[in-house]
């Protein structure tokens, strides 16, 4: 008989990080500042503890995991790896479909994965508050729940229209302690100009960004914590990978495909960096990213230099882009919003190493009501993109009529983003490519720092 659940002890937890930058072709471009020069390690020191900047550019390939953070992570992992068996059926596919379900943290989707470290790293180094942002409410979440485990103050910048479209994220953030506040606000600088700009400025993460690390940087009670995109993020995300691979050959099964949903890229490096080893091995493995068609960040953006936010407070780096004064459109409701890319997996896709495929919006809604209907889980809008992703491969194998062995991650459950499911539902929802003279025209804003 086929096991539906592959699942590993607590034993089984990872005892360490794996580090890509150490197995990487040529090192990492360094953050630069506007006038192009590199920016020193210290120079983030307002903004993060010492151990986060030394992971942020260290070259060690595997870095141990502090036992407190493990003892947090044992709250919910080794998560399952599940084989979707319902699924396959309904799609009449060759294909073997297996995905890592990351959906069973306190706070539904996977990161809380790095929200721990980075809340335990903070408390190590004194400090006593954390500001970050959040758009749908994912990472706020996790972190308010991580600075309930580890004795912060966290205090929220969350997106307006979230914050006035997922009353229900806010009160999960309140009830672990967390303070949450819309954004732009007039708390910092960057949210009063915006605000005088346009006082009805429904926010967006790179602005909410800007707000939380102008306050961060302003105190020195208080660090930031970012919840995807940095190097670090992605390191302490490398968990599910190491889990999913010894899953995978309990299950006497390994990937010819494994596919991640891509925002920042925390998802993407978390699954399939552990695999890297074996694909530069030679093994036959593709890693492929996917993205949402309107905000077309690695399929459609530029390799270039831009800021991490849109007021330009951030280092800059070496991303795909679409300008950091990215607006997303309106009728977008999946995530994955965010202008920039992780560095790191914009380096390897342009390398070649990692593939990226966009989707348009409904396709993913009505991939993920099948997923829900064959499988019971209902995933995040976020998610439904791997589940795209998967389904399409798939079908692929279906029509080729050949074997084919798929992994992705479910990145998290869907349960607070049922207003999203109801507007697909009532047909509220439309596709909508980004247009290209944006792309064209997001070149103009650039930094301007050469390549
Ligand atoms: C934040 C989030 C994502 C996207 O972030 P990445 O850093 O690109 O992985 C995907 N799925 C869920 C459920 C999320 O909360």
């Amino acid at each position: 008989m086929q096991e539906t659940k592959i699942l590993l002890p607590e034993s089984e937890l990872p005892t360490h990080w794996y580090n890509v930058i150490a197995d990487l072709p040529t090192p990492p471009a360094p953050y630069v500042g506007p006038d192009g020069t590199p920016v020193p390690p210290e120079a983030m020191a307002a903004i993060f503890p010492p151990a986060i900047i030394e992971q942020e550019t260290s070259t060690q390939r595997w870095i141990p995991i502090p036992e407190p953070v493990r003892e947090a992570l044992r709250l919910w992992r080794p998560a399952p790896l599940m084989r979707a068996h319902g699924l396959e059926a309904a799609l009449q596919t060759p294909a073997k479909i297996f995905f890592k379900y990351e959906g069973v943290s306190p706070a539904g989707s996977h990161k809380p994965n790095s929200a721990v470290a980075q809340a335990y790293y903070n408390r190590e180094a004194g400090i006593t508050r954390l500001t970050t942002e959040t758009g749908a409410g994912q990472w706020g979440s996790s972190l308010a729940l991580a600075g309930s485990l580890f004795d912060l103050d966290v205090r929220i910048y969350m997106v307006r229209v979230s914050y006035e479209q997922k009353p229900h994220r806010r009160s999960m953030m309140q009830t672990w302690g967390g303070e949450v506040i819309p954004s732009p606000s007039t708390h910092t600088d960057t949210g009063r100009n915006a605000l005088a700009a346009d006082a009805d400025n429904p926010g967006s993460l790179g602005l909410a960004i800007s707000e939380a690390v102008e306050e961060a940087a302003g105190r020195a009670d208080t660090n930031y914590a970012l919840g995807s995109v940095l190097n670090h993020v992605l390191l302490h995300q490398t968990v599910i990978g190491q889990e999913a691979k010894r899953q995978m050959e309990i299950a006497g099964a390994y990937p010819d495909v494994v596919l991640a949903p891509c925002g920042g890229g925390s998802n993407v490096g978390g699954i399939m960096f552990p695999f890297l080893a074996d694909k530069a091995a030679g093994r036959d493995i593709r890693l492929v990213a996917v993205e949402p068609d309107s905000c077309p960040t690695l399929t459609r953006g530029h390799y270039a230099y831009d800021y991490g936010d849109s007021a330009g407070l951030t280092p800059i780096m070496k991303m795909y882009t679409l300008g950091h004064d990215f607006m997303p459109p309106g009728i977008h409701a999946g995530g994955l919003r965010y202008h920039g890319d992780s560095a790191l997996v914009s380096q390897l896709y342009d390398q070649g190493v990692l593939e990226a495929v966009a989707v348009p919006q409904l396709a993913t809604f009505e991939a993920g009501v099948l997923f829900a209907r064959t499988q019971g889980i209902i995933p995040a809008p976020e998610s439904n993109h791997a589940v795209r992703g998967a389904i399409d491969e798939a079908l692929r194998a279906r029509e080729e009529g050949r074997e084919r062995t798929i992994l992705f991650t479910l990145s998290g459950h869907g349960h607070f983003d049922m207003a999203a499911y109801d507007r697909y539902f009532a047909g509220e929802l439309e596709d909508y490519e980004y247009p290209a003279d944006a792309i064209t025209q997001a070149l103009h804003n650039l930094p301007g720092i050469s390549t």
